[in-house]
């Protein structure tokens, strides 16, 4: 089986212990992760301190050019990138799956090497001027969930390098192949030291959100977990951003066409089995067409394949690890406890790997932990209501605030409402689109700040106010 290595200061880097990293599918060893011990952590970020030095005094060409370098060398590498990505995440090959996801890094990194933060006068007059130059932070710790784990490491590693930073990355325990895989091809064209992966168990993250040779951390992942990661910030200021969980809501209004909105309103919650932070979590349908909903996002459901990743005609594939499966079976049978109505779904599949079918459950409503509670999974309560001033309400009503999306024919009644919603992204007619120029973050207890475009790579900065 593949033992695969840290990445240090652009070398290999072997550990005295390993971990399996298993295919969800089938259980099978896919590879070795090694332990990073925290010699192997003070190592790490200290070959990114000293790359710091050379890299934060190159050009602006020379970052934009390493930058469209990675995506180039993504690119080459795709298709081994999208096998890996589906032997240790699960998810299929095709669709919205991992060729799509590596599609994905590749696009973002292409548009974050063309974005640039010019010198901004604030004044230029008799009395002074006043200019903001944005400088590099120092070392980035990148901590990424196992949801997205490549598109994610591009996210955090790309706006900091394209502003001058140095980078430790540390993926998930659960996805880290595909991670290490991402950082050797990316030192095939930056300096050495500049991006370093260091893999392990939780507590390698807990080392890194503390290490004090760390100047911002950029996390993905739990809410529960970043607020730790902003705890460990305390001793040295570090900046931060975080993106959390979310619970978004998706609001349905009596004018919408029950046929027409069916594909979107399931692909907004089912992108990923569900296992995407912005995926739609709690659907609240109006009265009126509440059935009419229900019947065809149950007719939509009914054509998609679940099985494993590799199979080309699977359109989603298991649910990641275990802890997940546990955690899904467990909120949808609370909710059948509950009066909960199971429209398709309820139950594993009676086969080996975490596979659990897309799951549909009617007549619940808040208060019951399905709705209340992050699924991360393939299962979407589908609540009813009549009065929209009292759903908004309801809606707003949850500690996350990602994102959100309102369902209509008459799109400027469908923006009047989204307004109201409280979340950092906003969607009508549509869930959980994103793109590389707009900027993406939580609002709530969903995170910290934003990433994407001119807004995120800012992120990566700290102002140096010139008055002269
Ligand atoms: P998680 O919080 O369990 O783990 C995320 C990362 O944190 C992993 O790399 C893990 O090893 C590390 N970690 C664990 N304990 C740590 C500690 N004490 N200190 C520092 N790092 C630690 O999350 P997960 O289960 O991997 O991911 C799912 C969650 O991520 C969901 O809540 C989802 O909504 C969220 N998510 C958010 C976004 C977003 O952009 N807002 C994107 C993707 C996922």
């Amino acid at each position: 089986m593949k033992q695969y290595s840290l990445i240090i200061d652009g070398a290999r880097v072997d550990t005295a212990a390993y971990a399996d990293v298993r295919n969800p599918s089938t259980g099978a060893v896919v590879g070795e992760m090694p332990l990073a011990t925290p010699a192997d952590l003070d190592h790490a970020v200290a070959a990114a301190s000293a790359a710091f030095k050379g890299w934060s005094r190159s050009s602006e060409e020379e970052r934009q050019a390493g930058c469209r370098a990675i995506a180039e060398k993504i690119s080459d590498n795709s298709e081994e990138l999208a096998r890996l990505l589906t032997l240790e995440q699960g998810k299929p090959l095709g669709g919205l799956g991992s060729r799509f996801e590596i599609g994905g890094a590749i696009a973002w990194t292409r548009h974050t090497a063309e974005l640039s933060l010019p010198i901004e006068v604030l004044q230029d007059n008799d009395q002074g001027r006043v200019e903001i130059h944005r400088k590099p932070i120092g070392v980035v710790g990148a901590i990424t969930p196992w949801n997205w784990p490549v598109m994610i490491a591009c996210w955090h590693i790309i706006p900091a390098v394209r502003t001058g930073n140095t980078v430790v990355i540390k993926p998930s325990p659960l996805t880290p192949l595909s991670t290490i895989r991402l950082v050797e091809i990316i030192n095939e064209v930056l300096p050495a030291g500049v991006v370093n992966v260091v893999t392990g168990e939780n507590s390698i993250g807990a080392a890194l959100s503390g290490h004090l040779g760390v100047g911002k951390m950029t996390f993905t992942g739990s809410t529960e977990t970043g607020k730790k990661v902003m705890a460990s910030a305390v001793a040295t200021l570090k900046r931060l951003t975080l993106e959390l969980g979310g619970n978004d809501a998706g609001i349905v209004l009596p004018d919408a066409d029950p046929a027409q909105i069916a594909e979107g309103l399931f692909w907004g919650a089912f992108i990923n089995n569900g296992q995407t932070c912005a995926a739609l979590k709690r659907l609240y349908v109006h009265d009126s067409i509440y059935e009419a909903v229900c019947e065809a996002l149950s007719e939509y459901a009914a054509r998609i394949i679940v099985g494993d990743g590799l199979d080309e005609t699977s359109a989603l594939g298991p649910i990641q690890n275990e802890a997940q499966f546990n955690k899904v079976r467990e909120l949808i049978d609370d909710a059948r406890a509950k009066g909960g109505r199971i429209l398709t779904g309820g139950a594993p599949l009676d086969r080996p790997g975490y596979f659990y079918p897309v799951t549909l459950v009617a007549d619940v409503t808040d208060g019951v932990r399905l709705v209340d509670e992050e699924q991360f999974g393939p299962a979407l309560p589908i609540i009813r209501y009549s009065d929209i001033g009292e759903v908004i309400a309801r809606a707003n009503a949850n500690p996350a605030g990602l994102g959100g999306s309102v369902w209509s024919s008459d799109p400027q009644k469908a923006r009047h409402y989204a307004r109201q919603l409280e979340c950092g992204s906003v969607w009508i007619n549509n869930h959980g689109a994103i793109q590389p120029n707009a900027p993406f973050g939580g609002v709530k207890q969903s995170g910290i700040g934003v990433e994407f475009g001119v807004d995120g790579l800012k992120e990566f900065t700290t102002i140096q106010t010139m008055l002269s």
